[in-house]
Parts: C-alpha cells; structure tokens; sequence
C-alpha cells in the first residue's frame, strides 16, 4: 500500500506549555481503500498504552480535496479511508492532547519550561506494515528560544525554531523520543573525538536545577565506562540520556536503544534527598540498551505497534535490568556500597510481606503488566504490583551468587552479561531471546540446573520472597528501631510515615492510610486503606505520636488503639502488637563477602 517514499512528518510544538501538538503528515498512497493506524502497543510500557483517546482534530485530505474518513468499529486505533484515483499522497492533520499522563508518566507531557515529544503519540502509518519498512522524515517547530534533545541523527536547525532530521524507519524515530525546553544544559560525557560519543540533555523548570555537581558527572563517565567493561559491546551509534527536570511534568523513565527518557522532580540533582532516591535511574534506563532493547524477550520483539505483545519474561527484561542497573549505581559510585545494601534490605522486606505472592506467581505479574502497570498502593500488598522488577532483582542475584559459589569466585553474572548482551558493537538492532537461551547462556557460564531454579522462582506461591542471593552474599535482612536510609528519605519526599514492617500500614501525613499489609496486625484488627487515622491511644496522631505508641509496645501488655475516620464514621480499632519499631537493614552473616565483590567497580 505504501511505497519506497517516506512519509513526511511535521510537528508544531509551539503549543507545548498547554500540551496540544499538531502533526500534519503527507502519507505516500495508492488509489483505492486504505486503512492507517494509531500505534497501540508501546514498547517500554509493554502494554496497549498509545493515547488513542487524545488524538483529535483528525482531517484527511488528497488533491486539495477533504476525504471522508471512519474509524473501525471495533479497532479504535485503525482508520479506513478510500484514496481517490489519481492520487499519490494523503495529507492528515491531527492534534494530540498531552496533559493526562496517558503516555505512562504520572502526568503532563509538557509545562511551561518543558516538552517531551514521543513520536508514536503523534503519528499514523499504514496497517500491517512492519516499522522497520516504513520510512519517516521528520521536522519539528519549537516553542521560541526553547533547546532540544534526542538520539535523532543529522539534524539541522534554521533560526526559525524549525529542525529537521534525516529520514529513519519509524522503529527508529518511535525509539528516540524528544525532549525540549527554556533552560537547558548538555554534559559530555565522552572525551572528544571518542566513539560512541555519550551526552546528557537536561531540560529543566529552572536555571539553578541544572547544576549537576562534577562529582556526579564524573559517576556518570564511569556509569559509561562500567558498561564497556560489563557488556564488552555497545548496540548505539551514540547514547542521550534526555533527563527533564520538573515537578510538574510527568515522572517516569523509559528506555531505548540510543537514548532513555528520564524525567524526576526539579530539584533532584541538588537536593540530596531526592538525589538518592533518584540515583538508580539513569543507570537503570542505560542498562535497557542492551538488556530490553538489543537483547529482547521473542514475545515482545514485536513487528509494528499493533502486534499484541507478551510480558511473560519481564523478569528478566526488567528484573535483571532493576538489579544491574543497582550494582551499575553502586560500582559508578553514585550510591556507596552501604546505600546500596539498605536499599536492597528495603526491597526485600517489601517483598517479604507481600501476601499476594501466595495467589499469584511472580510469572503472572509479569503476564498482567497490560492490567498492573499505574494501580494505585491500595491493597497492593495482596493484588501484588510489578514486582517482576525487585524480586526480578532478588533472583539475578541469586543467581550471580551462585555461579560465584560454583566457580570458586572465577566466573559471575559479568560473564553472563558478556555473552547474552555483548557480540559486535554497532547500530541498533534487536535479538529475540526464549526461556532457553536465557537457561543456555547461563549453563555456558557455570553449569547448574538453571532451568528448575528460574522456573520454581517464577512460578513460586511460597509466602516468602527469594532471599537466597542476599544469603549466599553473606548477608541476611534484620529488623531494628535504627532508620532505614531509603525508607526514611521516601518518608519525607512522600509527606508519609511506613509502618509495614510493624502494624502493617503506610499512612499518609493527612492520615489517610495508603496501604494496610494484607495479614499484618493492621489488617487483622479490621483496618483497610482509605480509611483515615485520628488518634492513637486517645492523642491526636502525629509520627512521633506512633513511634512512642511503638515504642512503648515492647513493655506494654496493652493493645495500641487507633481511632479511625472510615467514611464519615468513627471507631477504635485495637492492635495486639508488642514488636515495636521495625526497620529493615541488611548484617553479616559470616562467610565471604560475595555481595561486597559484586559492588566492586570494574574499572579503575
Ligand atoms: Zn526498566
């Protein structure tokens, strides 16, 4: 249906700061009945996210001549239209509504300072066509003034805030999402005249946010060289973290082959709090590059956007990425090794009062990311959320451990890595993978029966979470009243006080309880989130308020009673619980320290 031509791509983004972009595309066509879709199926959100409802403004013409145009009664993405004889080209305009988070952030697209342009939110192609035929060039309008990021090649700029990029198949231009805005800095991460060059693009609400420290650009340019001393290849002709900086826009991190579209609050690289919590993303994201998008599960290496995909190895895509990507934040120095641990002893505690993993595998979480991906905190603990990324991180430790153990310390997960995601460096391209290569590649490293390992921890309804790994790294998870780091910090980016290890609850500062643990003391005294805590033992509740209740739990014999708002009734509920404060860390175990070798840097 289509020809050899490109389809020309126009983007008018002047509109940004009240997230609308117009598109305009010139479709080259043939005469008779042809249908155009909306990409559905987003990779990096392994889901039917594309934002169908937001796209309008939809007028299709040819030969200066308006065509009728219907949309599928039962496709909402697809769009039939007769092109008339005598015609080669479809002109469509469209408008994408971009203020609602559809695009798998937590909100807005754009603000005031900030844009972030993903090309599937604005484009349509022919059906059943595969992404790598379809040619797109493609040329943007910027709001005035405004500089931009992206992993686009060979692009030009005129002084009238129109750039213009070489023509790629649209797997590429869908890959290599834009991001602009008012304040803008570019960090170099690769000496000059070094290939593949590494950048980061930041984009931010302020001037003053955009003063990375150099000592976390100089974790960055190890972040890099980490990689090449991991993988031992690299599948981009050049890498741009695009990295916004917003309280307003939405937060997220998605990968791609030469690029990850990072965006978190606006203070985070000067504020020290958000900085640590922040700290796993970008090399979270950069790891995807080969674990997710050169190295891809079969089931979602996918030939267009419309193609159903299937997320039953996310364990791997992403629950090896999650715990490379953190031993990646570690060995560049972002985190240090006792940052890591309490981050790891949160994960696990989290994972170890997680009830909902007696109804349903860790497989089937992976399945359901179509379903799980944006639920809220309610009774998560039950429903369980994606956590095919933290216990995904659990087992490749497990495993890392193991082959350690095996090979008396010769061989680790790095061989694995060198394997699986290294081969010849070079431009992107994607290479499916099954259960049994994973199994395969393993078993070249250090012989086990690897198979019978990952399918009992994918398929597991034990009540407990996987703390082999951190067991066989010489470590094992306590509980105490000391702060864990991680936990703390989230308390009060998040304005909450985390008592799940304790009563069993989250709650909110206006006493709103976002979750209550499934089975905890909480939850067996009747509480459940939504409901709202007034008092504790008589006293209005404050954090303090709780921790002294805690506290004093130990010596008491009495229950702790929490007067509770439930929809505008009132009642005491009365918690047996004498465990006081409860925080998770990680202690020595005895025995070498594997976990310690793993955080070790390697390079110099
Ligand atoms: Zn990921």
């Amino acid at each position: 249906m289509v020809d050899a031509q490109s389809i020309r791509l126009s983007v008018d983004l002047t509109d940004a700061p009240r997230n609308i972009f117009h598109s305009q595309l010139a479709i080259p066509v043939k005469p008779g009945p042809l249908t155009l879709v909306y990409p559905q199926w987003i990779p990096g959100n392994h889901r039917p996210s594309g934002p169908i409802a937001n796209v309008t403004g939809i007028r299709m013409e040819a030969g200066g001549q308006t065509l009728v145009w219907q949309r599928d009664p039962i496709d909402m993405y697809a769009f039939h239209v007769d092109v008339p004889a005598g015609t080669n080209e479809l002109r469509v305009s469209l408008d994408t509504i971009t203020n609602d988070g559809s695009a798998g952030a937590s909100g807005p697209a754009a603000t005031t300072n900030v844009l972030d342009l993903n090309w599937n939110q604005v484009v349509l192609y022919p059906q059943n066509t595969s992404s790598d035929e379809v040619q797109v060039q493609t040329a943007v309008k910027l709001p005035r003034g405004w500089k931009y990021g992206t992993a686009l090649p060979a692009s030009k700029r005129s002084t009238n805030e129109i750039v213009t990029f070489a023509p790629v198949s649209l797997t590429m231009l869908v890959d290599s999402p834009l991001i602009a805005g008012n304040y803008y800095r570019r960090i170099e991460l690769t000496k000059p005249g070094e290939a593949p060059a590494h950048v980061i693009d930041i984009v931010s609400e302020s001037d003053p946010a955009l003063a990375m420290t150099t000592a976390d650009q100089a974790a960055y340019a190890k972040l890099v060289a980490e990689t090449s001393a991991l993988f031992g290849a690299r599948h981009y002709l050049e890498y741009h973290f695009l990295l916004t900086l917003s309280d307003e826009a939405g937060h997220h991190g998605v990968e791609h082959h030469q690029s990850s579209d990072n965006s978190v609050g606006e203070r985070t690289l000067i504020d020290p709090d958000l900085h640590l919590i922040e700290a796993g993303l970008l090399p979270h994201e950069f790891t995807h590059s080969w674990n997710g998008k050169y190295r891809r599960p079969a089931g979602l290496a996918t030939r267009n956007y419309q193609e159903p995909m299937r997320g039953d190895l996310l364990w791997v895509y992403e629950g090896l990425t999650e715990y490379l990507g953190n031993v990646l934040t570690a060995r560049s120095g972002l985190w240090t090794p006792d940052q890591y641990r309490e981050a790891l002893a949160d994960t696990a505690a989290m994972l170890d009062h997680r009830p909902g993993r007696t109804w349903r595998p860790l497989a089937d979480t992976a399945r359901s990311v179509q379903i799980l991906r944006l639920r809220g905190p309610e009774w998560q603990s039950w429903r369980r959320s994606l956590d095919y990324y933290p216990e995904g991180e659990l087992i490749w430790l497990e495993v890392d451990a193991i082959i350690r153990q095996q090979t008396q310390g010769q061989k680790s997960l790095n061989d694995f890595c060198r394997l699986f995601h290294g081969g010849e460096s070079g431009a992107p391209k994607v290479v499916p993978y099954t259960f049994d290569d994973v199994v395969h590649t393993l078993n070249q490293v250090a012989p086990y029966d690897w198979a019978a390992l990952l399918r009992e921890r994918a398929n597991s309804t034990a009540a407990h979470a996987p703390l082999g790994g951190i067991e066989r790294g010489g470590w094992r998870v306590v509980y105490n009243d000391q702060p864990n780091v991680f936990i703390h910090t989230a308390e009060k980016i998040r304005k909450s006080v985390n008592a799940a290890y304790s009563l069993g609850f989250v709650v909110k500062e206006d006493g709103e309880f976002s979750d209550v643990i499934y089975g905890s003391p909480a939850y067996a005294a009747g509480i459940g989130p939504g409901m709202k805590l007034v008092a504790i033992n008589g006293r209005a509740w404050s954090k303090d308020v709780l921790q002294d209740a805690l506290r004093a739990s130990t010596d008491s014999k009495r229950p702790i009673d929490l007067l509770i708002e439930n929809a505008k009734f009132f009642k005491t509920y009365s918690i047996d619980y004498h465990d006081g404060i409860r925080n998770p860390h990680l202690e020595r175990s005895g025995g070498s320290d594997v976990l310690g070798g793993i955080l070790a840097p390697l390079t110099k």
